[in-house]
């Protein structure tokens, strides 16, 4: 497995996989890779020659008073874990390497990143789309692919994909869980014991709207309280619960099957996320 450090011989490297008539499969990942990360790059593996991993804790999508400092990290395990999957490159650049100091071109989305976790984290999908659309650049994927888990973040990259013409393919791999329905999540490892049992609420909660809606409920505020109060009782603080469309990520009223229920809490100073497509 080759592991590169250096944009100018990972693009150069790249660029000779796709010359010499390979498919590249790209994974971004921050990192301190679990499960998730893994089957991303099964559902990469099904059709590309090559993945290439990308660990970068990219701080440009980390507002000032979030977690970038004490974000988990561990590159020999991540390098092993990839080494183990099959992966043919690791890209984890530092961040000098990465951006400039005087760096001053960023890519925005001016619409689906408005709501949620933009709402909360307005600098976040900034930054999310500039280092994806770099990421593209250096290492020219054919296939990129991103977890269902971050449902928002897919939606952007999509449109940013289409508005800028990247000649990318976005795949979207299901939310991988733990044997309880914990969304499996690097921040995870900030849980306390107390804490994960809290956590498990959204999972439940998430269920019970899924249960709600094909037993025949489908007013949006009905479902969203019903999710609301599952958090609350566990004392989750909760950041939003919405009932989405899918597409335009605008909140429903009336739920069809297809719209996503999005939760985004907090369990402790841990912001966790989550969703259930109906
Ligand atoms: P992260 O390292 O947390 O930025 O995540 C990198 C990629 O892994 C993103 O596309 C995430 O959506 C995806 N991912 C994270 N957690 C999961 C999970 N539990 N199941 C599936 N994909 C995940």
């Amino acid at each position: 497995m080759k592991i590169f450090r250096d944009i100018v011989e990972m693009q150069r490297w790249s660029m000779e996989q796709r010359i010499s008539g390979a498919t590249i499969g790209l994974v971004p990942t921050m990192g301190y890779l679990h499960k998730g990360h893994l089957s991303l790059i099964e559902e990469a593996r099904v059709d590309c020659d090559l993945i290439i991993v990308s660990i970068f804790v990219n701080p440009t999508q980390f507002g000032p008073n979030e977690d970038y400092g004490k974000y988990p990290r561990d590159k020999e395990g991540d390098i092993e874990m990839c080494e183990k999957a099959g992966v043919a490159a690791v890209f984890i650049p530092d961040v000098d390497t990465m951006y400039s100091h005087d760096a001053s071109v960023c890519v925005i989305e001016n619409s689906l990143s408005q709501g949620l976790c933009g709402q909360s984290r307005p600098t976040h999908f900034g930054g999310v789309c500039t280092v994806v659309a770099k990421l593209f650049n250096i290492m020219q994927p054919n296939v990129a692919v991103f977890g269902q888990k971050d449902y928002q973040q897919v939606a952007v990259i999509r449109r940013m994909v289409q508005d800028l013409n990247f000649a990318v393919e976005i795949r979207v791999a299901p939310i991988v869980r733990e044997h309880d329905g914990l969304a499996v999540s690097s921040r995870n490892m900030y849980l306390s014991n107390d804490e994960r049992q809290q956590a498990l609420s959204i999972n439940s909660a998430l269920n019970l709207a899924h249960e709600s809606f094909f037993s025949g409920q489908d007013s949006a505020v009905e479902i969203k309280n019903l999710v609301i109060r599952q958090l609350h009782e566990h004392c989750m603080d909760v950041d939003y619960v919405e009932i989405i469309n899918g597409f335009d990520l605008n909140p429903v009223e009336t739920v069809q099957m297809g719209d996503v229920v999005v939760v985004a809490a907090f369990c402790g100073k841990t912001r966790l996320i989550d969703n259930c497509i109906l």
